[in-house]
Formats: structure tokens, C-alpha cells, sequence
């Protein structure tokens, strides 16, 4: 089976795909990590300050990709399709990778807690622990719980950009969900709780088939 995720900044598709990873094996195609293996000045400029990349390229990289051995019996793809001129790589090149189901998954998160999880996040830079302010606060405060380094807020998880972000998800991405309902392929999974709940969802809609 191959799933997709789309949703909306700090849902935590990252955490969910690594989660479909480890139970069904299914490799963690990230679109993000792809441009960041690619070695060329332009693209890294146009990453750094949130550019759209030239969509031939990206059909190239997930051409290549998807084509490998290890995702003939599925994959899990983040962080695609962002736009409406996306949809028909995704058409041409994800939906036809192997001869799997292809299911969309749309993460739903309130504006509200998007923004808490992303201006109370604070992570320890010693042993890659992340803790929140609001949700998951560590037993002293600043402090890692499990190694005692001094917890940080990183320099983009500020109210700003996270508003940013949602403003194009808005604009950009939600016609993406749009066009895939006309076509009756979508889920929508609630991820404004727990990693392990919004998981047990979506096993749910997995069980559903049995491809
Ligand atoms: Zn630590």
C-alpha cells in the first residue's frame, strides 16, 4: 500500500511515518529530505528561504526513488503533493510507482495547537530529546530529563513562521486535498492528540484493506 500524507504544519506526519515504518516496513519517502540530498547551490537557497523548487526536478527525485527495490510493495510519501501544479507528478509518478493501493491521508490540526506544539517545543541539542512547554514539560525547568543539558527553543519555531507556513497551507495545499475529494480517496485522521492515538486511527483505515 502506498500512503500519503498531507496536512498542515506541525501535525506531526513525520512522527506518524516513522511510527508506519517501524510496524509495516514501508519505506519514508520525505520529499523535504530528497531536495536536501540534492548537491546544488540554486536548490539549497531556494530550501533555505522556503522557495517552491522547479517541480521537474522533484519528479526526477521521486522517480528515482520510488523506483527502487524497497518500495515495490509500498511506501509512505510526506511532504507531497504541496500545490496544485504538484498533483499530476503525483498522478503520473507516485500513484503509478508499483501496482499497490494509493491512499491520502490529511492530518487535521486546530491553528491553535499547531501553535503550541511549535512555540513551546523545546529540544535538547545533547541527546535529541523534544519536550513541550504546554503539553510535555520537562521535571526542571530548561532542563533535559534525561541527560540534564540545557533545553533550547530553535530560531524557527516562532509564532511567525508557523503562521506563515499555515497561511500557504491554506493557500497552496488545501486545493490539493480539494481536487483528491472530488476523486473519493482521502482520509481524515484528527492528530490534535497523542502520536500513539492518531496511529491507532490510522491502523484502523490500513486494516480496512489488504494490499
Ligand atoms: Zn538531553
Amino acid at each position: 500500500m502506498n500512503i500519503t500524507f498531507i496536512s498542515a504544519p506541525a501535525a506531526g506526519k513525520g512522527l506518524i511515518s516513522s511510527m508506519l515504518n517501524e510496524k509495516y516496513g514501508y519505506p519514508h519517502v520525505s520529499i523535504g529530505d530528497l531536495l536536501r540530498g540534492v548537491d546544488d547551490n540554486t536548490v539549497k537557497k531556494q530550501l533555505e528561504n522556503g522557495e517552491f523548487v522547479d517541480n521537474r526536478l522533484i519528479a526526477r527525485l521521486l522517480k528515482d526513488r520510488l523506483s527502487k527495490s524497497d518500495c515495490k510493495d509500498g511506501f509512505i510519501l510526506d511532504g507531497f503533493p504541496r500545490n496544485i501544479s504538484q498533483i499530476s507528478i503525483y498522478e503520473d509518478i507516485c500513484e503509478k510507482a508499483n501496482d499497490k493501493k494509493n491512499i491520502i491521508i490529511v492530518l487535521e490540526i486546530p491553528r491553535e495547537v499547531g501553535e503550541k506544539r511549535i512555540t513551546g517545543r523545546r529540544v535538547c541539542l545533547n541527546c535529541g530529546y523534544v519536550f513541550n512547554e504546554y503539553y510535555d514539560k520537562p521535571l526542571i525547568d530548561g532542563i533535559c530529563d534525561h541527560c540534564k543539558h540545557k533545553l533550547i527553543q530553535r530560531s524557527d519555531d516562532n509564532i511567525e513562521t508557523y503562521e506563515r507556513r499555515y497561511d500557504t497551507y491554506l493557500k497552496e495545499t488545501k486545493p490539493v486535498i480539494d481536487y483528491f475529494e472530488t476523486k473519493g480517496k482521502v482520509y481524515h485522521v484528527d492528530s490534535s492528540e497523542s502520536g500513539k492515538k492518531t496511529f491507532s486511527e490510522i491502523e484502523k483505515i490500513i486494516g480496512g484493506y489488504n494490499d
